[in-house]
């Protein structure tokens, strides 16, 4: 995207694909000018927090492929991948931007999602 930096008025342009917290606040390069950036919509910061949280969940799951169901079935999913969700929890707190944190727990409901899904598989 491109912004005009309003102290030089020079046009800057902003890569959107560095993540959300590095392009919030950038330094014009002419005049040194703290600015901040408005990324894209919320919606679609949402909908990119709501993607990666469905990819962590995934590789999750992928990984322990061979423990999840019986996790699952004996309701001890939390206490056998406790840490690799609070691993994943890592990853998805160091790439979602406080501003879509606030607007709901993504990782938690792509969590949600995933154990409802295999319950239903499994006829639980
Ligand atoms: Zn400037």
């Amino acid at each position: 995207m491109v912004t005009v930096c309003p102290e030089c008025k020079t046009k800057l342009k902003v890569d959107e694909s560095r993540s959300a917290e590095e392009s919030l606040k950038f330094k014009c390069p002419k005049c040194g000018a703290v600015l901040l950036a408005r990324k894209s919509n919320t919606d679609a910061m949402v909908e990119k927090a709501r993607r990666l949280a469905k990819t962590v969940m995934s590789d999750i799951a992928l990984y322990n492929a061979n423990i999840v169901e019986d996790a699952i079935r004996n309701d001890t999913f939390f206490d056998i991948l406790g840490e690799e969700i609070r691993e994943g929890a890592q990853l998805y707190n160091s790439r979602v931007s406080p501003e879509v944190k606030a607007t709901g727990d993504y990782y938690r409901e792509a969590i949600e999602a995933f154990l409802r899904k295999k319950r239903e598989e499994l006829g639980l």
